[in-house]
C-alpha cells in the first residue's frame, strides 16, 4: 500500500474538511465533531461525533463498493480520516424519500409517516446565496449543470442504492426514511457517488418504536432539552454505528 502524504487544506465544509494528498486524484476527507441545523443557524460541537460519521460512512460506502456501484470511496484510514477520489462535485443534493418526512412533509402539507409506494426522488441546487431550493430536472439542464443523460443515469443509481440500503438497514430493524447523496466527476470524468452517508444526512427511524435515530434528534432536542441534548445525539450515533457492526 502506497504511503499517503497528506497536504494542504482543499476546503472545508460545515462537518468535514477535505486535504490534497500526494497523488493529484486523491484527496483525504476528515470528518469533523461540528453538527449543525436550521441552514446552519446552530452550529453545535460534539465530542467525537466525527468519529462515529466516518466509521458509518466507511461501512456503507464499503457496502455500496461491494456492489460494483462506483463511489469516491477509497479506503478508511484513521478514526477521522478517509482516503477517496478526488471529484468534483455536481451542485446538486438528491433526495430519495421512502416515507413522508421533514420539508416535504412541510411543503405539500402532508403527514409525516405516510409510506410511500414507490420512492420519490427530489433535487436541490447547492447554492447558499438561494438557500438550496428545490428544482426540477428541466432547471439542473437550463442552469448547465448537469445533461439529461447524466441525470437519468444518477436517477438509476440512487434507486440502486435506495433498494441496496433499505433492505441493509431494514434487516438492522431500522426504516429508512429519506436520504442525500451528493454525486462528483473525478479526472476521468465518471460520475461517483461522493461526500458522506451517516445520520446526518438520512432518516432513521427505530422499526418497532419509530424513535428517530439521526440528525432530527438534535434539531428536534434544541428546541426542548438544550443541556442534554448533545449527549443525547452522540448516543443515538453510537446506536446506529453499532447495529451496523452487528452481523
Ligand atoms: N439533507 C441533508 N442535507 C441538507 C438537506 C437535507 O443531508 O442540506 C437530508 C436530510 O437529513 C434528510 C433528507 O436529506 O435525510 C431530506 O431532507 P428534507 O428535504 O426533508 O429537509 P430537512 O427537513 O432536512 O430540512
Amino acid at each position: 500500500m502506497n504511503c499517503i502524504i497528506k497536504k494542504n487544506l482543499l476546503s472545508e465544509g460545515k462537518t468535514k474538511k477535505i486535504y490534497r494528498t500526494s497523488n493529484p486524484s486523491e484527496v483525504l476527507i476528515h470528518y469533523k465533531d461540528t453538527i449543525t441545523a436550521f441552514d446552519g443557524l446552530k452550529n453545535e460541537f460534539i465530542q467525537d461525533k466525527g468519529i462515529l460519521n466516518n466509521e458509518i460512512s466507511t461501512l456503507i460506502f464499503e457496502l455500496i463498493n461491494s456492489y460494483g456501484i462506483k463511489t469516491h470511496f477509497i479506503r478508511k484510514i484513521n478514526n477521522r480520516e478517509q482516503l477517496c477520489q478526488k471529484v468534483n462535485i455536481i451542485p446538486l443534493e438528491f433526495v430519495v424519500r421512502n416515507i413522508v418526512s421533514g420539508s416535504m412533509s412541510k411543503r405539500l402539507n402532508v403527514q409525516e409517516g405516510i409510506r410511500l409506494s414507490n420512492p420519490i426522488f427530489e433535487i436541490f441546487y447547492k447554492n447558499d446565496k438561494l438557500k438550496d431550493p428545490l428544482i426540477n430536472d428541466h432547471h439542473a439542464v437550463f442552469l448547465k449543470i448537469i445533461s439529461h443523460e447524466e441525470l437519468n443515469f444518477i436517477y438509476l443509481i440512487i434507486s440502486d442504492i435506495n433498494n441496496l440500503l433499505k433492505k441493509y438497514f431494514l434487516s438492522k430493524n431500522i426504516f429508512l426514511v429519506d436520504f442525500k447523496v451528493e454525486f462528483g466527476k473525478n479526472c476521468d470524468n465518471d460520475i461517483l457517488l461522493s461526500d458522506e452517508i451517516t445520520p446526518d444526512t438520512c432518516r432513521f427511524w427505530d422499526k418497532k418504536t419509530m424513535k428517530k435515530l439521526d440528525k432530527d434528534s438534535f434539531r428536534i432536542g434544541l428546541k426542548k432539552e438544550k443541556d442534554t441534548v448533545k449527549e443525547k445525539v452522540f448516543d443515538i450515533y453510537m446506536e446506529i454505528l453499532k447495529r451496523l457492526n452487528i452481523r
